[in-house]
């Protein structure tokens, strides 16, 4: 096993890398922006090294730093967390270079999934279903003009290269193509430096279900059932539950099987997220993510896993600590993401937390690096802590997060708490009945 750790990422991530590593007896390197010298997570490694100014660019994205920082402490292995390099197939390979683990899929697998028109192709070969659309990437006009017409309008331009909910344009019509398909274009290349785009058919309402997966890179692979992330703004996710209230257990124990066969085909290592759109009872492949998610503590509630402890176990060549017949989904679980942000306006609200207090209870578990005194710095994304509930079934789950949620206290800043309680008392959720769109119609009808 790991000696040591390098940590390769900061806030509410970086804590709970750490918290899994110090449970293994593994230590841990936090490496840090000069904005970040007090995160909790820096406050909290056996070291801390600091890797650049605030900015991202040149500190936690600066692959020399971390990598000169790795071999100053002489960490054994690298936790990318979920965002900045998580998914960087070159940073992979170069840690592997400099012969240390690196705590993720191999770079080639995450090369493969991180270029959609390819990640598409891929899960097509392995079996999984697609959203019906462009046989890869379409480069001109006419061609995109008639893969629209193939299947129909409205349809979505998205870029090869997009992540994050970005780089993709609705077209609800012939009229509307070629702007939407060039402007896609320009936008795909200034954002992400590809100009590569594909075309999908626009699904109307569908919800968005995901399945966890982990594989031990020999051929061995399960899934660990999905989330139900259809709670979303601007394509982002907000809120997260599992199971979904959609599904039953011998349509989860199909589509889970599907997706962890996949895995093994491809011989995949450590955790990962394969992505649909499901509407009408049929599920569409949208993309892979190749890393840890940030909903991914719904999974660890209903399974009793620890996805981190997994991820560092493969990592160290010690296989899955569970055969498919061993997990046990118990439960129901959501997650609340909590930004520092209006919960109105959604502008967001960095600042100094001059008061903190979280909930507690049977079945309530917070994963933040606020404390009172800490000051939210205005550089980094606006995630702030997730709340997140257990209970055995999902009224009692949503009344627990209405309750958790009534005792949390943020003060000094403005966040999206309000938002949650509102949701816990909205007739369509507490039904289950809603699907991508439902948020956003929500918030222009009462706003
Ligand atoms: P990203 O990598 O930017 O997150 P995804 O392909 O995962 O992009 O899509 C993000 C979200 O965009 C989905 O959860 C869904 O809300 C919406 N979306 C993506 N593809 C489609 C589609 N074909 N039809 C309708 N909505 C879509």
């Amino acid at each position: 096993m790991f000696r040591k750790i390098l940590i390769a990422n900061r806030g509410e991530i970086a804590l709970r890398v750490h918290r899994a590593a110090r449970e293994m007896g593994i230590k841990t390197v936090a490496v840090h922006s000069t904005a970040d010298a007090k995160a909790k997570h820096v406050l909290l490694a056996d070291e801390a090294i600091c890797i650049g100014p605030p900015s991202s660019t040149d500190s936690y994205l600066n692959i020399p730093n971390i990598i000169a920082a790795a071999e100053i402490a002489q960490a054994d292995a690298i936790h990318p967390g979920y965002g900045f390099l998580s998914e960087n197939a070159r940073f992979a390979e170069i840690v592997e270079e400099h012969r240390i683990t690196w705590i993720g899929p191999s770079p080639d697998h995450i090369r493969t999934m991180g270029d959609k028109v390819e990640a598409k192709r891929t899960a097509g070969a392995l079996g999984l279903p697609l959203v019906p659309g462009s046989d890869g990437a379409v480069e001109t006009v006419e061609e995109a003009r008639a893969v629209a017409e193939k299947f129909g309008y409205p349809v979505l331009v998205k870029a090869a290269a997009g992540g994050g909910g970005r780089g993709m344009k609705v077209v609800e019509n012939a009229a509307m193509l070629e702007g939407a398909f060039r402007q896609a274009r320009a936008e795909a290349k200034a954002a992400f430096g590809h100009d590569a785009v594909y075309i999908e058919k626009y699904l109307k309402n569908p919800r968005h279900i995901e399945f966890q997966v982990f594989g031990d890179g020999q051929g061995k692979a399960i899934h660990l059932g999905e989330r139900d992330c259809s709670l979303q703004r601007r394509h982002q996710k907000v809120l997260e539950e599992a199971p979904s209230p959609v599904l039953s257990a011998s349509e989860r124990a199909r589509m889970g099987e599907i997706c962890a066969r996949a895995m093994a085909d491809m011989k995949y290592r450590g955790a990962g997220t394969i992505e649909f759109l499901w509407e009408d009872g049929q599920f569409y492949f949208i993309e892979m993510n190749t890393r840890l998610q940030v909903e991914h503590p719904v999974t660890e509630m209903l399974t009793g896993m620890d996805l981190v402890k997994e991820q560092i176990r493969v990592a160290a060549g010690l296989g899955l600590s569970r055969t498919q017949e061993e997990v046990q989904l118990k439960g129901h679980a959501i997650e609340a993401r909590i930004n520092a942000e209006d919960p109105q306006t959604f502008a967001p609200s960095p600042g100094l937390v001059t008061d903190y207090h979280s909930p507690g209870g049977l079945g309530v578990r917070v994963d933040s690096a606020l404390y009172s005194g800490y000051r939210v710095p205005p550089t980094y994304d606006s995630l702030i802590a997730k709340l997140i509930v257990h209970a055995d079934t999902r009224d009692e789950a949503i009344r627990r997060m209405g309750r958790a949620l009534e005792e949390m206290v943020v003060q000094g800043i403005r966040t999206t708490i309000p938002l949650h309680q509102r949701l816990m008392n909205e007739p369509d959720i507490l039904s289950g009945d809603y699907s991508i769109k439902w948020l956003e119609a929500l918030l222009a009808r009462k706003s």
